[in-house]
């Protein structure tokens, strides 16, 4: 038990995990023997039982005789105080209620439960008479790791076999199967092997790094470098040096897809693999990690946001990689940011945090600029690898037939680039066939049934697909309004239509397209990603997923089809968004010997955002968006929150929208402005019409407490729904 927690033995408040909307906690009586704070425990409300933490003292004034007890303290270890005080600061945060946090604390079922009996796999006294490639390898696995027991899933992986061959030699004595109450350990990293030699500049980094790990207080470092520049292997030494200490160490990456490569790259620093979070990972093996990281078992932790509320023993070291992705900001139950929450989790447990970024958000930038976050730069790629060559192409003057989006000079490069051998990727950040369908008879557009939203044309699914909510349905023969027939056409391109026109200019070339929604599982996506690394393509055509870290060493020319597509809009954050996601797409060419191309082709070569990206004068992009940022009063220079109101009629949405305007005391107190309400920028989504409030508020202004007085004048009534967020990533 962590010191100084409480004990109680009368009355004591638990916090109550539960799928009823409670935003309080409720007073129990202490089971017999007591309790320690932070306990899970389980207690009855109503007619059930439901899983609960005790949190502290209980109300006073309850006739402790006629409080129902709690029922049961499970046995395992109690949530540590630095968790408690995390998922209140959260809670507080993005003012999500308590139980809410809990949720995402403990978010797999089960993962109370003690272990449970399991099978498990070692060496056996035996030798079988028929040695074949397969047995051979597993029989090497289980030698390597010594003593070690697995899975029969996880021997068969790290041995490339089928369990079958596994099962084949426990049959003949050469493995031994056995029951085992506890969970496995993972197998030991070793934080004293050595990695590569480092530059100057990566050895000043690292240095730096880990002399930050060694202060034991917390800190954040921007780890900023240039794709390519070596930022993993700076980041890695700091990792060594986090296990050394005996702290544990946390590796957030934006996305799944990203997740074996770099599991590739810490077996072959460490020595095995390390331990993995995140939605493709089995029920077993997540509660194994979550108790193993809660027994300070599990060195080094990989994964996504959700990691962060593992109930890690001593957590020493965060790494958030691609720290600017948007995909760290998403709806998760509750809405927060995983790179700001990495920063609060760690200054809580005097932590440090690295953020590891070739463009950083403004966000991040501008913290370190004012001197809150410390900055590390890498200045050139590792090696003879260089940054990739900037161009435009003014497609005013470029000569293209409708219905063709790859320019002539666009169209020249490729084909030298496939002659020489080497590999092109042509970026294009829309899925699907076409984004809109139109009737040529009477210029309807396909629209969804549930949402203000065009259907997307998915040729390779063969139905017309919303981007909003998902609904499929199959492309109809007629005009669903005027009912002409075969009048209905595509309208502009998505990668598959790109893929189209390049299977017709190159039809001797191998054509790979790597758009999220064209793979059914992460194993195939997997198996793309490789074969493609491996040379097994000429031309990808990827959507944004290709911008994330993917290494793919042939690759030696990007053509961006439209540099213009994200500067429309009337986003705040299309210039960054803009800026970062062709800036880092550019980095994919060039990361091996060749040096690269990135062609932008774009109808405003003049504009200042496609000319920083031309320029590469990322700092000046970057003081001149702060600058707009900050006369605009707008993250980071001033706080924003959004709040939509959802309703199944546009009416009641409105309805609470305007009662709220009416009742914006609480605000002005704080001297915060609010625009709105007004329909939101997608105003129905799966039938649910929207509607959004914008709240404006100075930085130093208690933003939080008055949107909370604000909100609480009123409860939604019937199928309203109120949802705040803080910070939004559009606005
Ligand atoms: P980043 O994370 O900045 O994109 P990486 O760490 O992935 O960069 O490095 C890019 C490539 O260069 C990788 O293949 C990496 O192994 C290699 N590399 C980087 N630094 C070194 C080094 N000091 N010695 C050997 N290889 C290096
Ligand atoms: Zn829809």
């Amino acid at each position: 038990m962590s010191a100084g927690a409480a004990f109680f033995d009368a009355g004591t408040r638990v916090a109550v995990l539960t799928t009823q909307p409670l935003d309080r906690m409720l007073t129990y009586r202490a089971p017999e023997g007591g309790c320690w704070q932070g306990a899970f425990v389980e207690v009855p409300l109503g007619p059930r039982k439901v899983m609960g933490v005790v949190w502290g003292p209980g109300e006073t004034g309850f006739d402790a005789a006629r409080l129902r007890a709690v029922a049961r303290v499970l046995d395992v270890a109690p949530m540590r105080r630095e968790m408690a005080e995390f998922l209140t600061r959260v809670g507080d945060y993005t003012l999500t209620p308590l139980h809410q946090m809990l949720r995402l604390a403990t978010r797999a079922p089960g993962l109370t439960d003690p272990p449970s009996m399991r099978k498990v796999y070692r060496l056996g006294a035996g030798r079988p008479e028929r040695m074949t490639e397969a047995r051979a390898r597993v029989l090497e696995v289980l030698k390597q790791y010594g003593g070690l027991a697995f899975t029969l899933g996880e021997l068969a992986e790290m041995a490339g076999v089928t369990s079958s061959v596994v099962k084949g030699l426990v049959k003949l004595g050469a493995v031994a199967e056995e029951e085992s109450p506890r969970d496995l350990p993972y197998p030991r990293l070793d934080a004293s092997a050595p990695g590569k030699p480092l530059t100057d500049d990566q050895t000043l980094a690292a240095e730096a790094l880990c002399a930050g790990l060694r202060s034991g207080d917390y800190g954040t470092t921007l780890l900023r470098g240039v794709t390519g520049s070596g930022k993993t292997e700076v980041y890695m030494e700091a990792v060594a040096e986090a296990m050394r200490m005996g702290r544990q160490a946390l590796v957030l990456l934006p996305e799944i897809a990203l997740t074996s490569q770099f599991l590739k790259r810490v077996e072959a620093r460490f020595g095995a693999r390390p331990a993995e979070w995140h939605s493709g990972v089995t029920m077993t093996e997540r509660r194994r990690l979550w108790r193993m990281a809660g027994e300070g078992e599990a060195p080094l932790v990989v994964g996504a946001r959700s990691a962060l509320y593992l109930p890690f023993r001593d957590l020493g070291l965060i790494v958030v990689d691609e720290e600017h992705d948007q995909s760290y900001k998403q709806e998760d139950g509750v809405l927060y940011s995983a790179r700001d929450m990495a920063v609060l989790r760690a200054s809580i447990n005097a932590a440090r945090v690295v953020l590891a970024t070739a463009t950083p958000s403004l966000e991040t930038w501008a913290n370190a600029e004012a001197g809150k976050y410390t900055r590390l730069d890498l200045s050139s790629r590792f090696g003879p690898a260089v940054l990739p060559e900037m161009r435009a192409i003014d497609m005013r003057v470029e000569d293209l037939p409708a219905n063709r989006w790859i320019s002539p000079t666009l169209e020249a490069h490729v084909r030298a680039r496939i002659e020489n051998g080497e590999q092109a990727l042509l970026f294009l950040n829309r899925r699907g066939y076409a984004p809109v369908t139109i009737c040529r008879a009477c210029g309807h557009q396909i629209g969804c049934d549930h949402c203000d939203a065009r259907m997307v044309e998915h040729r390779f699914l063969k139905r017309l697909v919303c981007h909003q909510c998902g609904e499929t349905k199959p492309m109809p023969e007629v005009c669903p309004s005027c009912e002409a027939e075969g009048k209905l056409a595509p309208v502009g391109p998505g990668v598959e239509r790109l893929a189209e026109e390049v299977r017709e200019r190159f039809p001797e070339a191998r054509v790979a397209v790597l758009s999220s929604d064209l793979f059914a599982s992460a194993r195939a996506l997997k198996a793309q990603i490789q074969l493609i690394a491996g040379g097994g393509a000429d031309i990808i055509i990827g959507t944004q997923m290709v911008a994330k870290g993917h290494n793919f060493p042939l690759l030696t020319l990007v053509g961006v089809i439209d540099a213009d597509l994200g500067l429309q809009g009337s986003d705040l954050r299309a210039a960054e968004k803009t800026f970062q996601l062709i800036r880092q797409v550019a980095g994919r060419a060039g990361r091996a010997e060749k040096p690269g191309l990135a062609l932008l082709q774009t109808f405003q070569p003049e504009h200042p955002v496609i000319r920083a990206i031309l320029s590469g004068d990322e700092e000046g992009f970057w003081r001149a968006e702060a600058a707009e940022r900050q006369a605009a009063g707008v993250p980071p220079y001033g706080r924003l929150a959004g709040i939509v109101i959802s309703a199944s009629t546009a009416e009641a949405a409105f309805d609470l929208g305007n009662a709220l305007a009416r009742a914006d005391a609480p605000l002005r107190q704080v001297g915060a402005q609010l625009y709105g309400p007004a329909p939101a920028p997608i105003a129905r989504i799966r039938g649910r019409h929207r509607v959004r409030l914008l709240v404006k508020a100075d930085k130093g202004a208690p933003l939080q407490t008055a949107l909370k007085a604000w909100i609480a004048q009123f409860t939604p009534k019937g199928d309203t729904r109120l949802s705040v967020d803080i910070d939004p990533q559009s606005f």
